[in-house]
């Protein structure tokens, strides 16, 4: 029997690979989304969304997620809940192996996201979303005039202390070195920053709580010293890792393994597309996200027109 070729499977139900779809269907395309869990991604894991244009009380994560799902089912996307295991896409068609079983498509769209790091501290997972987060341009706003601190020394980390300088009352930065591996571009506004306090050769060695998270207790990374800091927030900006283990090999990855793509979103391999977190890109947003979706959509389109 003949297996049935799609014009387009999306890896991934989040706000990348939902806008794909919608996009894909109202364009009429043949399009199968393979999600893992439920639709949204990270989103999920979010009770508010202040910055996705549109909801000018805020949504939560759940509810837009599957929003976004209904929007691209409602014009034709189907939906399969499976793991995505291993891709064929030199192939054509190409070939999608899931832990139900094997699909094909003339196009395919990678929108499997990133996650954020996590410290793996004791009560770390349970904290999240009362008091500890990975995202200072999504949160920030919850401790307007409240005392935070970020930890970490990158890029993102620094950038995240500059934004809270401007919101919070008191912005602590926890790094476990004596000197920032962010770029000079960072890091000067931020050593400007009258409200902000760099805590050298620093790490967090606990989280103290009640409800929700109180304070940090952090240790000198020299001589092991310890001490408490009363805190509202704390932003989590060591990383990300973006779930593209599954390409490695057949598309091009960067030094930190996200896919290379530019704005058209198309990566090495003709017919493949990477929307969405798991791109090279400077702001990985839900809205980014979306436009990706929305962008990958158009050139697999394209695709297909062209490879008829
Ligand atoms: C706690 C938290 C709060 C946030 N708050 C905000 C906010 O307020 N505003 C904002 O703009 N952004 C926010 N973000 C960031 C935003 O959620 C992400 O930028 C956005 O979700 C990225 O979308 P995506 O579609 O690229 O990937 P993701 O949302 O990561 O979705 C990827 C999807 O792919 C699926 N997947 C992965 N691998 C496979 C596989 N092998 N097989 C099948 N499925 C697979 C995953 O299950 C997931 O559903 C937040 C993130 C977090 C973690």
């Amino acid at each position: 029997m003949m297996e049935k070729i799609y014009d387009t499977i999306i890896i991934g139900g989040g706000p990348a690979g939902y806008t794909a779809a919608l996009y894909a269907a109202r364009a009429g395309l043949d399009t199968l989304i393979i999600e893992k869990f439920s639709a949204g991604g990270q989103m999920t894991q979010t009770q508010l969304i202040e910055n996705y244009p549109g909801f000018s009380e805020g949504i939560d994560g759940f509810t837009l997620g599957d929003n976004m799902k209904k929007s691209a089912e409602t014009f034709g996307a189907v939906t399969e809940t499976a793991e995505v295991l291993s891709v064929d896409l030199l192939s054509t068609p190409k070939r999608i192996t899931a832990d139900n079983g094997d699909y094909f498509a003339k196009t395919v769209i990678i929108a499997t996201g990133a996650e954020h790091k996590h410290l793996g501290i004791e009560h770390e997972d349970e904290l999240i979303g009362r008091g500890v987060g990975y995202c200072a341009a999504c949160d920030g706003m919850m401790y307007r005039k409240k005392t935070v601190a970020v930890v970490g020394g990158g890029n993102s980390a620094v950038s995240d202390a500059l934004l809270l300088s401007r919101i919070c009352e008191k912005v602590y930065v926890i790094h476990r070195r004596d000197s920032f591996r962010a770029s000079k571009v960072y890091h000067e506004p931020m050593m400007k920053a009258e409200n902000v306090e760099i805590l050298w050769n620093s790490k967090v060695d606990e989280l103290l709580f009640d409800r929700k998270l109180t304070g940090i207790k952090i240790a000198d990374t020299q001589n092991g010293d310890t001490r408490e800091i009363a805190l509202d927030g704390l932003f989590i900006s060591i990383g990300r890792t973006p779930e593209s283990g599954l390409f490695e090999g057949q598309i091009e990855l960067d030094a930190n393994k996200y896919i290379v793509a530019e704005e058209t979103t198309r990566t090495n391999i003709g017919g493949v597309f990477a929307a969405g977190d798991v791109r090279t890109k400077a702001l990985r947003q839900i809205v980014t996200a979306a436009a990706d979706g929305a962008v990958a959509a158009y050139f697999a389109e394209e695709y297909i027109t062209e490879n008829k």
